[in-house]
């Protein structure tokens, strides 16, 4: 790689940052995207504008372009019932169902201590206080069903459980190692009509 200009090398480190990509993906990524003149300028120009406007929900921390979002801002969701997420995907995922009238909270990843994922890298603290302003009546944990994803749940039912609101959990519908965003409407939604409480 050393023969290559450093901006080419730059672009490619760029792209092994991302989840999933390793440097072979990313070397076969750049390459093929230098190779399309055309689309390298719409690239940026969506790259920057994405970093112009991006914005995090005040409230739930979701994607958003300005102040709060459009799920927190709407008057008609629940405001004392709060899904836990781990990522935006999930978000997504549980709005294609339409079953859901509360709002979210988006932790911004899972607990992993082996990967430096400590409580305090979280949303948590957050949560926490926005049980507490806005008088929160129900939590739903809709967290993958992974290692880590158990352990967050764990932590958080231990942790919430003081604070006396009702913890559910999504129901098991979803089979083991499976990531919210990739199960299928169905499932979910009646995933969400039989949370557990626990
Ligand atoms: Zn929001």
């Amino acid at each position: 790689m050393k023969h290559l200009p450093d901006f080419i090398r730059n672009l490619i480190d760029e792209f092994d940052k991302l989840p999933g990509i390793g440097p072979k993906t990313a070397t076969r990524l750049v390459f093929d995207l230098l190779h399309r003149q055309n689309d390298i300028k719409s690239f940026a120009d969506a790259l920057n504008e994405a970093h112009q406007q991006i914005h995090f929900c005040p409230e739930c921390f979701n994607l958003t372009d300005d102040g709060l979002c459009n799920i927190c801002s709407n008057p008609s969701r629940d405001k004392t019932t709060i899904c836990v997420v781990a990522h935006n995907q999930d978000v997504e995922a549980i709005e294609k169902t339409s079953e859901f009238e509360g709002v979210y909270h988006l932790l911004n990843g899972l607990l992993s201590p082996l990967e430096g994922v400590t409580p305090d890298k979280l949303k948590i603290k957050e949560l926490v206080k926005r049980i507490e302003k806005n008088n929160v009546q129900e939590v739903i944990l809709a967290l993958d069903q992974s290692m880590e994803g158990e352990a967050t749940g764990l932590y958080l039912s231990k942790l919430l459980k003081e604070n006396g609101v009702n913890i559910s959990q999504l129901a098991r519908g979803i089979p083991m190692g499976a990531n919210i965003e990739y199960t299928d409407e169905v499932t979910q939604s009646s995933a969400l009509k039989n949370s557990k409480k626990i």
